[in-house]
């Protein structure tokens, strides 16, 4: 039997640079074992504006990547710079469909402050961008939060938190992660 080559793909959405999107490839290839693929950039999702909150509905941005999804994509995640929200959270740095197929992050409240570039002593968005990305796919994996302090797949309350944690699986959540991308690829071929 043959399967066909099975990609994450990375959807830009708007603003982000092309190197936040190389580095973000990078890791998730080397995190999930799978070749990624950069789409085209699909601009600022205004589709999914709520004109009162001044904010993007993450739900509606995942139902539209998800059907949108290429035949040969295993995954995909979506990579913006707006401010996301989820109907019952004031906001998020991202959203996944648990044991489905899309993800989406925003750098917008990774940055700590909006209104500035960076802060003295933060590490740069894109340590912050990495382990969002990897976090988000890891629900599309199956995989819940981690009491593991260190585990990509710990709950960060804030960005401290999310700081202090490695942008890897801690051993446990790793052969989760393994197990569950074998099921998602045999089901699929
Ligand atoms: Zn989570
Ligand atoms: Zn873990």
């Amino acid at each position: 039997m043959k399967s066909n080559p099975q990609y994450i793909y990375i959807v830009p959405l708007g603003d982000v640079s092309d190197e936040h999107l190389e580095t973000i490839a990078e890791s998730i290839g080397e995190q999930f074992g799978l070749p990624v693929k950069i789409s085209p950039n699909q601009g600022v999702p205004v589709y999914a504006l709520d004109v009162v909150r001044q904010q993007y509905n993450s739900n509606l941005i995942l139902q539209k990547l998800i059907k949108d999804i290429e035949p040969d994509g295993l995954k995909i995640l979506g990579v913006t710079s707006v401010d996301l929200f989820s109907p019952i959270f004031s906001y998020v740095f991202g959203e996944a469909q648990f044991k489905g197929k899309g993800a989406v992050i925003s750098s917008y409240r990774l940055l700590g402050n909006p209104e500035k570039e960076s802060i003295l002593g933060c590490p740069p968005l894109i340590n912050r961008l990495e382990k969002e990305a990897i976090h988000e796919l890891g629900h599309t994996l199956g995989l819940k939060h981690c009491a593991d302090p260190d585990c990509v797949m710990n709950y960060s309350v804030g960005l401290d938190c999310a700081d202090r944690k490695f942008s890897f699986f801690c051993p446990a959540c790793r052969d989760l992660m393994l197990w569950n991308l074998g099921l998602d690829i045999f089901l699929k071929t």
